[in-house]
């Protein structure tokens, strides 16, 4: 995943969080083409949590009953300063010619 360049993605807490006294069941989140939810008859379930895209809120953005949830993003910005996860993604960005350095 390239958001998180080699980083563990079981070990970066990033997922949704529903809340399904507020959902409404439009099912837009299942319009996420992650596989990270599943539909029940009680609405969505979150059945594969570390298929979320690190730092993706798009669901939680588009949910009819704003019913879902996400952790701190300061938190996960906290983790990626502390691990070097921005420089490791820079380099790789580099070395495919996609960002240029002088
Ligand atoms: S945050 Fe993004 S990747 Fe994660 S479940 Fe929602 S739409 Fe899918
Ligand atoms: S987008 Fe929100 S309201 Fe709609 S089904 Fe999913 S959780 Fe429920």
């Amino acid at each position: 995943m390239g958001w998180v360049e080699g980083y563990p993605r079981e070990k970066i807490k990033w997922h949704p969080t529903v809340d399904l006294s507020k959902c409404v069941k439009c099912g837009m989140c299942m319009n996420c083409n992650k596989n990270v939810f599943e539909w029940t008859k009680e609405g969505p379930k979150v059945a594969h949590p570390n298929a979320c895209v690190v730092g993706c809120t798009t669901c939680a953005n588009l949910c009819a009953g704003r019913a879902i949830s996400f952790p701190d993003i300061e938190e996960l910005r906290e983790l990626y300063k502390r691990e070097g996860i921005w420089g490791k993604v820079r380099e790789k960005l580099i070395k495919e010619g996609k960002i240029k350095v002088d």
